[in-house]
């Protein structure tokens, strides 16, 4: 069986984020593999721990994916204050000569895939592109862990490490089962401190408020930062869509800053989100390229949490229009010509702490995270879609005892998704068309 195969039956997906389907990416030909070990949201740090604690099979897995893909070349990617990771990882790395540790400027987003391809090869992803366009492949660290897993020893994704912060007694790296509830995580972490806590799903820049804390982890799931209602990380991810319009009509001053520190602008993407607040505020007759290439935003945020001098959303301004073309299903064409990078790139990048420092997260980010808890859940509720693609199809019954490692859902063949394995002992006590619970019983 090749390596693709067996990551596709050990349902390996993209864990740091929207959960591509590993193995499709692994069936591409590229030259270049590129590890991501940016993790660069504020407080995120399990990333950074699993470089710590599995840099052996971090590079193992890095040499499969190489195989698979053809490549030459493989580059692990991470911030010199990573020093533990780095003293592993170089460890690791032995006198291998196909593969070399990237450091990365302590800056956001250099995690974005755009910007982390070009940092490290100099290519430049043209518009509308991904990462297979220059003959790269890029990979989240916790993926190419699950790969060497699955490789090695057949071993299914059904845990998952991440970041719980924020307003809990003890912040923690913790290693969750797939299934288990927001709510057993934050009181493994002691409990929230603050009252009407809200939890944000994911980094405090990109991620999003999650308002049930019954729903499950999911195989994407990287960390849960819980907040007290008026922080402004919240106030920021809340505030209604109407409101944002009407502010964007009264107070931007269209002063290009949004567009001067955009990284996807200053890789040469024609992306210029001031001239899309310019259409919405003023409703100028701005060219309708201009409102398309909201589709070119990568979400990070920066628009909105750094550069607007007014305490605009550009960036929730540009979901909005790509959430309207995808229900028209309007899909732009680019020119796919190489980009010319901007010339004061160089200058206009943003270090991390003074993002930290401007969302009033830096405390956080002082107290530390305590190394590697485990969940001990009686129950877990098992997502039949946690991965781009299709829902995987039930392949056990209600009533019926599993194991943890058992296929419990296969996707479907020939299209796109990813299998479900149980993440725990246990009996199917429901299946529907979203999930399959499992309880423990004796
Ligand atoms: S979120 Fe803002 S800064 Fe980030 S890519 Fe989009 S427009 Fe540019
Ligand atoms: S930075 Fe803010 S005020 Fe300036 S153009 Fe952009 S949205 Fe308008």
């Amino acid at each position: 069986m090749n390596i693709a195969e067996r990551v596709k039956q050990c349902g390996v997906v993209g864990a740091g984020g929207a959960g591509f389907p590993t193995h499709v990416k692994l069936q591409a030909r590229a030259d270049t593999i590129v590890v991501n070990g940016a993790e660069c949201e504020p407080l995120l740090g399990s990333d950074r721990y699993l470089m710590e604690r599995e840099s052996e099979k971090l590079i193992r897995g890095t040499g499969y994916i190489m195989r698979s893909c053809g490549a030459t070349r493989g580059y692990i990617a991470l911030k010199k204050k990573y020093a533990e990771a780095l003293r592993g990882l170089h460890t690791a790395l032995g006198d291998r000569d196909d593969m070399e540790l990237f450091i990365l400027d302590d800056v956001y987003p250099v995690g974005d895939e755009l910007v982390l391809v070009h940092e490290i090869t100099g290519r430049i992803v043209p518009e509308g592109g991904i990462p297979p366009d220059v003959g790269c492949i890029a990979c989240n660290v916790e993926t190419v862990v699950n790969v060497c897993a699955a490789v090695e020893e057949g071993r299914a994704v059904t845990s998952r490490y991440l970041t719980c912060t924020g307003e809990v007694k003890t912040p923690s790296i913790v290693k969750a089962h797939i299934g288990t509830s927001l709510r057993e995580i934050i009181e493994l972490c002691g409990g929230q401190t603050v009252e009407d806590a809200v939890v944000v799903l994911g980094g405090p820049m990109m991620g999003s408020i999650e308002t049930d804390l019954g729903a499950p982890v999911t195989k994407t799931t990287s960390a849960l930062i819980v907040l007290s209602p008026d922080h402004p990380v919240v106030q920021h991810k809340t505030t209604p869509m109407e409101f944002i319009i009407r502010q964007c009509k009264t107070v931007c001053c269209q002063c290009t800053y949004c567009t001067e520190l955009c990284p996807r602008y200053l890789l040469g993407h024609d992306i210029k989100p001031h001239m899309i607040m310019r259409q919405i505020g003023y409703g100028l007759d701005v060219p309708e390229r201009v409102i398309q290439n909201a589709l070119l935003c990568s979400d990070c945020g920066l628009c909105a949490a750094y550069a607007c001098v007014m305490g605009l959303s550009p960036h929730v301004v540009n979901r909005r229009i790509r959430e309207k073309f995808a229900a028209a299903g309007f899909k732009p064409e680019f020119s796919g010509s190489s980009p010319v990078v901007h010339e004061m790139r160089g200058y206009r990048q943003i270090p991390t702490g003074r993002i930290q420092e401007r969302l009033r997260l830096q405390h956080f980010y002082e107290r530390g995270l305590r190394k590697e808890v485990h969940t001990d859940p009686g129950r877990v509720e098992i997502f039949l879609r946690q991965h781009i693609g299709g829902s995987a199809h039930p392949t056990v019954q209600q009533g019926e005892r599993v194991k943890s490692g058992t296929l419990i859902a296969e996707m479907v063949e020939d299209g796109l998704g990813s299998s479900i394995h149980a993440s725990v002992d246990g009996v199917v006590s429901l299946i529907d068309s979203e999930r399959i619970i499992i309880e423990k019983r004796d």
